[in-house]
């Protein structure tokens, strides 16, 4: 049976690429975690999409994520704020792809699941270092050698940037649960959010030329 574990947070993109892998896989599992994100409500919409989906959810809690590193996702005495260069902003939660795709590997190996699929990207990447083409095959590599198994990390989002993103959920007929019923938003607002975060004026704006590109299409 051709079965995929989806890597899952109750977000754009990663529901996106869970009804991508219910299109694509026979059997479809999801994890996500909890690892001290501001917004449980992240959680609570992953649960109800889930079941919606009629997909198998687990989560696991990351309390250490916290205590290990510093940024505004975890820390509530933060405010979001972008860089002035290059640098990715301070939600950046660092290693975060990389522990969760290495926890969701184990997690895929006991259940005899050799696909993982992960809503990384690196068109919209906002400077995070683990969403790269680069490390996802490196640690595909690395992954395949520690636990001696043939894993395939799917990205199906990394090429695209958030228009092409909020295309492809509408392909999959998914776009108004997309649109009404995920958590993208730093502050935690369901939907449309706060409309001012940087994750809140990125999806916005994909979702602004996604709709005009369809309307002049
Ligand atoms: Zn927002």
């Amino acid at each position: 049976m051709n079965k995929a574990l989806v890597v899952y947070s109750g977000g754009q993109d990663s529901t996106t690429c869970l009804y991508w892998a219910k299109k694509n896989f026979e059997s479809v599992e999801a994890i996500a975690f909890n690892y001290g994100q501001r917004h449980l409500t992240e959680l609570t919409a992953a649960k109800e999409i889930a079941a919606k989906a009629e997909v198998s959810l687990t989560i696991f809690n990351l309390d250490l994520m916290s205590g290990v590193s510093h940024n505004s996702l975890t820390d509530p005495a933060m405010t979001v704020e972008l860089s002035e260069d290059d640098r990715p902003p301070n939600t950046l939660v660092e290693g975060r792809n990389m522990l969760f795709l290495t926890y969701a590997a184990i997690f895929a190996k006991t259940k005899e699941i050799k696909n993982i699929i992960t809503g990384v990207g690196q068109a919209d990447f906002s400077g995070y270092p683990d969403c790269r083409n680069e490390f996802i095959l490196s640690l595909n590599q690395t992954l395949n050698l520690s636990m001696d198994y043939e894993y395939t990390i799917h990205t199906p989002l990394m090429w695209l940037d958030k228009t092409a993103v909020w295309k492809m959920a509408d392909d999959l007929g998914v776009f108004d649960l997309v649109k009404d019923q995920t958590i993208t938003c730093y502050h935690g607002i369901i939907g449309a959010g706060c409309g001012e975060c940087p994750s809140c004026k990125l999806r916005n704006r994909g979702l602004v030329n996604y709709l005009k590109s369809k309307n002049d299409g």
